[in-house]
């Protein structure tokens, strides 16, 4: 009866609105898993804090509590910040060329994305020719040819160069003389940033004038990969982002940061350590893992599809039906608590204004209310109309209260009672239930 009684009740005050009180334990949560998951703090605040502004007062779904609610928003805005669809790259058509320069720091990945882009886009049939202009690393030319061969792809590279830009020039003459229409440049990062490099790199984009200029950022750094990508993007200009090593175990918080930060796309995800293993990027698939409550998120979707006309058409049935003792109206008052607000409440309710007021329903006088149901034994919580006047003395006393005070309370228990009915019968009502669930 009660777990009847819980969700009509529920419905019938529209139950749940989101607000700061009721989704509490969920914002630590959610915090704490952003934070895990290597999200810039400053991000997490402004973030969550935002989201929370945009949900209060959402009618929360049935089969779920606010807090789970809130996780699902929390998701679904992630997805959206993260960017609803991959976002291809921006190239020319294939009788111009393009050029995509890419740049980090030494470690992220560039040269092993350079090889794996250039097998996506020569599968996509693109003439592509990779370039090796990371002159600093004594292997790099020797690493970027290995992962050239792996992929049959041709690697330009001048033995006796030492200065990257003029090294990228030739490479643009060779690529139009011999009609390759993608060029994919693979420079040199430093450990830390530096002056020298920046200069250096904003000279190769000079003479390269690239249409994708891809900052490769290993996902596992997190927070510092947002402090370098501002930079970049602030001294040469990033047009789009790859998240390198997403197949080790971090939840991929970088992700979040950066485009929070930058504002920039992440384009692909790199997965792997062979050139096959770069993935366009899906937020989706992000999102879940930032967040790490899938479960939650599920859980959510999965009560927002089932409710259907036909349920509420039931929960209607049960409603004008109910039997609603007071033993259920004493439960009521732990799930008005859990919705923050009365006057929340209230609102949703059609007719329930003028049927209770605001002051009717205050904290302190939920206490007393409270204690005159327990001064009162399980059969008469059950049928109220039991109570007469003796034994509404001996409630009184028990609860340390007037007579007066349990007659109002026994009244305005009727009057809620008749409330219910009417409002479950009532069309406008039904309208707003409908709306309440979804339908
Ligand atoms: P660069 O210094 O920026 O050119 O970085 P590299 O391309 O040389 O990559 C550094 C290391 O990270 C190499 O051992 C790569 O195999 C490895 N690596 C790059 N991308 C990925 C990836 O997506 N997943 C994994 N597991 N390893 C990667
Ligand atoms: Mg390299």
């Amino acid at each position: 009866i009660s777990d009847k009684f819980s969700d009509i009740f529920r419905q019938l005050s529209g139950k749940a609105t989101i607000s700061e009180k009721n989704i509490q334990d969920a914002v630590e949560e959610i915090k704490v898993a952003l934070l895990e998951a290597d999200v810039n703090l400053r991000v997490v605040r402004r973030f969550v804090n935002r989201t929370i502004e945009e949900a209060k007062g959402e009618a929360v779904l049935k089969a779920v509590n606010p807090g789970q609610q809130f996780v699902k928003i929390v998701n679904d805005k992630i997805v959206q910040l993260l960017g609803d669809e991959h976002q291809d790259l921006e190239l020319k058509g294939p009788d111009a060329l393009s050029s995509i320069l890419m740049m980090g720091l030494q470690g992220s990945g560039k040269t092993t994305t350079s090889a794996k882009l250039g097998l996506r886009l020569k599968k996509e049939g693109r003439r592509v020719l990779l370039v090796a202009a990371d002159l600093v690393r004594p292997a790099a030319v020797d690493q970027l040819k290995v992962l050239g061969k792996q992929v049959d792809l041709e690697v330009f590279s001048l033995e006796k160069e030492k200065d990257p830009v003029k090294l990228v020039g030739e490479a643009k003459k060779y690529a139009i003389k011999s009609s390759f229409n993608t060029m994919i440049v693979d420079t040199s990062g430093r450990l830390h940033l530096d002056e020298e490099m920046m200069k250096q790199i904003v000279d190769i984009k000079r003479v390269l004038d690239p249409q994708e200029q891809l900052f490769v950022a290993d996902s596992m750094t997190g927070q510092e990969a947002v402090t370098i990508a501002k930079s970049f993007d602030e001294q040469v200009g990033i047009s789009g982002v790859v998240l390198t090593k997403f197949d080790s175990d971090t939840r991929g918080g970088a992700a979040l940061s950066l485009k929070s930060v930058t504002g920039k796309p992440i384009k692909y995800v790199g997965v792997g350590e062979k050139p096959e293993d770069l993935d366009p990027f899906y937020p989706e698939r992000i999102a879940s893992r930032i967040l790490g409550m899938g479960d939650v998120v599920s859980l959510v979707e999965k009560a927002q599809e089932t409710i259907d006309l036909e349920e509420a058409a039931a929960l209607q049935e049960k409603m004008i039906s109910a039997t609603f003792t007071l033993e259920d109206y004493l439960e009521s008052f732990a799930r008005m608590r859990k919705m923050g607000s009365v006057q929340s409440l209230l609102e949703m309710i059609p007719g329930a204004k003028g049927a209770i007021s605001e002051d009717d329903i205050d904290e302190k006088e939920m206490k007393k209310e409270e204690a005159i149901i327990l001064s009162m034994t399980i059969v008469e919580r059950r049928n109220h109309r039991i109570i007469g006047p003796s034994r509404r003395k001996r409630i009184a006393k028990g609860s340390g209260s007037s007579v007066a005070e349990v007659n109002r309370l026994i009244k305005r228990f009727e009057k809620m009672r008749l409330m219910m009915k009417k409002v479950s019968k009532n069309k406008k009502y039904q309208a707003k239930l409908m709306q309440n669930l979804g339908v």
